[in-house]
């Protein structure tokens, strides 16, 4: 059970994993907490590759980095935690490449669905819950996050547009897979969000 946690840049989704978490943990289930790009030793230095700033890949290059940290990933991290048995819940996954490099940074769509397989290597989510917040809220909360010191998104005129062709991805892939992508209101209070997820994951595997 592979539930991926999907949305813009600020729309909430690392915290209300980490709820998530906490309350399948609460009813005794076994839980593993992952995230991408980054949460496996090599992964965690293409992170660095790909956020510090330090280099500016192309396109071409930086997709290849995020599908190289997932072949990693998949392999070290989720297909162990998976045999075990547990719950995974990943921060990004293959929905956040399609929106980001594919429609954001407008590759061309040609051959990336092969190429997302073999990264994958035969995981698939069984849900992906879409933190759905107006590109305006969201770049509002990382204008927060960046003043609190927290993180740092680049949020020109540019960056913005950027955001709202991500966004904009985001709700054709919940159109097209719309069984296992589940749209979250994301605008929401933490709570009210956290309820929705709860009753989301409840619904989906009958708990
Ligand atoms: O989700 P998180 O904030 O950790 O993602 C780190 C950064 O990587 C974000 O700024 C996100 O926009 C970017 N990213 C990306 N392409 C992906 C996944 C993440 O540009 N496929």
């Amino acid at each position: 059970r592979l539930i991926t946690f999907e949305g813009v840049d600020g729309c909430g989704k690392s915290t209300q994993l980490k709820l998530a978490a906490a309350w399948l943990q609460s009813r005794g289930e076994q839980v593993v907490t992952t995230f991408e790009p980054g949460d496996s030793p090599l992964g965690g230095e293409i992170r660095r590759l790909l956020l510090s700033g330090e280099h500016l890949p192309v396109a071409e290059c930086e997709l290849l980095l995020f599908l190289a940290d997932r072949a990693q990933h998949v392999r070290s991290k989720l297909m162990p935690a998976l045999s075990d048995g547990a719950w995974v819940l990943c921060d990004r996954f293959s929905d956040s490449t399609r929106a980001y490099q594919l429609a954001a940074r407008k590759l061309d769509a040609a051959g990336l669905e092969p190429m997302l397989r073999f990264a994958e290597c035969g995981i698939t989510p069984s849900l992906t819950l879409w933190f759905d917040v107006p590109v305006e809220t969201a770049v509002e909360r990382m204008r927060l996050r960046q003043l609190a010191g927290e993180k740092s998104s680049r949020l020109d005129d540019e960056a913005v547009s950027f955001h709202q062709r991500v966004a904009d991805a985001f709700v054709r892939q919940a159109d097209a897979e719309s069984e296992r992508i589940v749209r979250i209101n994301a605008a929401e209070s933490i709570d009210e969000v956290h309820q929705q997820v709860i009753a989301m994951i409840s619904a989906r595997f009958q708990l």
